[in-house]
């Protein structure tokens, strides 16, 4: 009796994928003469080999995606063409895609770094009052987002439950704050419930094109909820209409906001982690610590209890937190025992 070979989970993931990817490769091909000039326009969503395309008159469609476009996802500038006739739901074709400004990307366990926005210049940390504060998974995202070079907004969430904290948690909490913001982060206290703080935060929306992250249950999707109550609606009514299931539920989508922003919805990339990253590519992204990087005695200078360390005597002398660097340091604790069979690690 031959044994049927259980495979591994990588393995399934593999085999999965291959499936999708047969699936994905019903070719949509229209004559030259079927489409229109080529328009400029903005991904909505990916799925697979089509995507929902923003055209400049402000109308969605499905379009197919060319061969050999290799790398497409929710906030690319492209160039697209309308079809004068639509085959199989698809309403035209994308051609070609714009440099990047900067692309956000979900660490796969298995795959590596999977992109996932691009040309976000916002990011909202959210964290919040209850569960537990914690500067420790503040400062992991702020690592991520200073690596790819979009701003982050530091987010208090569920203000109203400050009270049921103890004085010495609320000013623990308070100076976590002011001192992110004497760094240079913008923050704000919110609540998604009274509404409070919202205005400020709304206020930091428009002209830009942000995305919210942050640990599970700190209120994300009550915040993106209060920001723009049409996401549940259109969300729904984009699955029922394409009959592509709940696609829209996972994958990044683009919501112009009526004030000229964008808020990018994107539940898979809410969390981040670190192990692609380098051990330099962590202190960089301690922005308090790099007047004193390369200033320590010994070129590999742990920042522990290493003799002539210029990031302990910045502590010393009060010009970084003390927290800050205990926090560097259980990131660092962390890499070396999470990393998974194919990280990639850039230099
Ligand atoms: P997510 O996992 O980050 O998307 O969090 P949710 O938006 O699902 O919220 C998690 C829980 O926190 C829910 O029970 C919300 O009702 C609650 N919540 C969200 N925002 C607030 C807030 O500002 N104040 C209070 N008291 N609860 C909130
Ligand atoms: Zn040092």
């Amino acid at each position: 009796m031959v044994k049927k070979k259980r495979l591994n989970k990588g393995q399934q993931r593999r085999v999965n994928t291959n499936q999708q990817k047969r699936l994905d490769q019903t070719e949509v091909e229209w004559h030259n003469d079927q489409l229109g000039p080529a328009e400029g326009g903005r991904i909505i969503s990916r799925y697979g080999q089509h995507a929902d395309v923003l055209g400049a008159d402000g109308i969605t469609r499905r379009c197919h995606i060319r061969r050999n476009i290799s790398s497409l996802v929710c906030g690319d500038r492209v160039q697209w063409r309308q079809a004068t006739n639509s085959q199989d739901g698809m309403q035209g074709v994308i051609e070609a895609v714009h440099e990047r400004e900067t692309l956000l990307s979900r660490p796969d366990f298995y795959d590596g770094l999977k992109p996932v926005a691009a040309n976000i210049d916002q990011i909202f940390v959210v964290s919040s009052v209850l569960p537990a504060f914690s500067t420790q998974i503040i400062d992991r995202y702020l690592v991520a987002c200073e690596d790819i070079g979009i701003e982050p907004t530091i987010v208090l969430n569920k203000v109203d439950l400050i009270e049921q904290l103890s004085v010495e948690e609320q000013t623990h909490i308070n100076a976590a704050l002011d001192y992110y913001q004497a760094i240079g982060y913008s923050t704000v206290r919110v609540s998604s419930t009274t509404q409070q703080g919202l205005l400020p935060l709304v206020a930091q929306l428009p002209g830009r094109t942000s995305i919210v992250v942050g640990q599970s249950g700190v209120g994300k999707s009550s915040l993106v909820n209060e920001i723009m109550p049409q996401v549940n609606a259109e969300t729904k009514q984009v699955s029922e209409n394409s009959g592509l299931g709940q696609h829209t539920t996972t994958v990044a989508t683009w919501y112009s906001l009526p004030d000229d922003g964008v808020l990018i919805d994107s539940p898979g990339i809410r969390e981040f982690s670190l192990w692609h990253l380098a051990a330099e590519q962590i202190e960089q992204g301690y922005k308090d610590f790099r007047p004193f990087l390369g200033l320590c005695k010994f070129r590999d200078c742990k920042h522990k209890n290493d003799p002539g360390c210029a990031l302990r005597e910045a502590v010393e002398e009060q010009h970084i937190a003390a927290w800050r660097l205990d926090n560097f340091h259980r990131i660092m604790d962390s890499m070396n025992s999470k990393k998974p069979p194919r990280a990639i690690v850039r230099g």
